[in-house]
């Protein structure tokens, strides 16, 4: 066995998001769904789906699946009333008349009162989910902490529901999320802080940062659940 892939600060880092994905299976089981927003959460998920170009027959490539996630915060950084209301596109145009409508449906729920209440995000990096994207916009740009959104944070993914690396990752911090896909991310994950990515390869993971592959997590050796990694 090779002792480099042993004890490093990469392996490490490998594992942590293993278990992070472990994380997200337990919560298919279990089930993170008791928020009190998720269900309107869902009906304006059901806006923005329906306002997206449908893509062009015959073109299956995974680019072409919409990914159309929202998501209510409550407070400011200083924990004084603040709804923000998150909606996250990645492939669509979000044209004025999605924005009116999803601000008047909001209004209507009584989720948000103000028009700089609604926030649109469209553009997301490569492997940055849009679930991360609410993340890393609820602490860089509001600056809440990452502890303080555990029981606040409410995120709802309308089509293809939630992946394992996500839901792990909002498991772990205590953000309440539906529904589940049930499956790890097809092509790589990034940590909305850090932006470190896990390449994914299956059930494998790559850690890289800028072009340079740090590590590769091997199953062959054992898994991260079965003490091969030193600590
Ligand atoms: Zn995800």
């Amino acid at each position: 066995m090779e002792s480099s892939w042993l004890g490093s600060v990469w392996e490490m880092a490998v594992k942590k998001q293993m278990a992070r994905r472990e994380l997200g299976r337990l919560a298919g089981k279990k089930g993170m769904t008791d928020g009190v927003f998720l269900e309107d959460l869902q009906s304006l998920g059901m806006i923005l789906l329906a306002s997206m170009p449908k893509p062009a027959k015959k073109d299956n490539s995974r680019s072409n699946y919409a990914t159309v996630v929202t998501g209510y915060w409550p407070y400011d950084g200083n924990g004084n009333d603040k709804p923000l209301l998150f909606a996250v596109m990645k492939l669509a145009d979000t044209n004025i008349n999605v924005k009116s409508q999803l601000y008047q449906e909001g209004v209507r729920l009584k989720l948000i009162n103000a028009q700089d209440q609604l926030v649109f995000i469209d553009d997301v990096s490569t492997n940055l989910h849009a679930e991360m994207a609410i993340v890393n916009y609820l602490c860089t740009k509001e600056g809440i902490q990452k502890q303080n959104l555990c029981g606040l944070l409410e995120i709802y993914c309308s089509g293809k529901g939630v992946c394992l690396d996500c839901s792990g990752w909002m498991t772990k911090h205590g953000i309440i999320h539906a529904p589940l896909s049930g499956a790890p991310s097809p092509t790589g994950w990034k940590n909305p802080l850090t932006f470190a990515l896990y390449k994914a390869s299956g059930e494998n993971l790559v850690y890289t940062k800028g072009l340079s592959e740090l590590s590769h997590f091997n199953r062959a050796y054992g898994g991260p659940y079965q003490g091969n990694v030193k600590l």
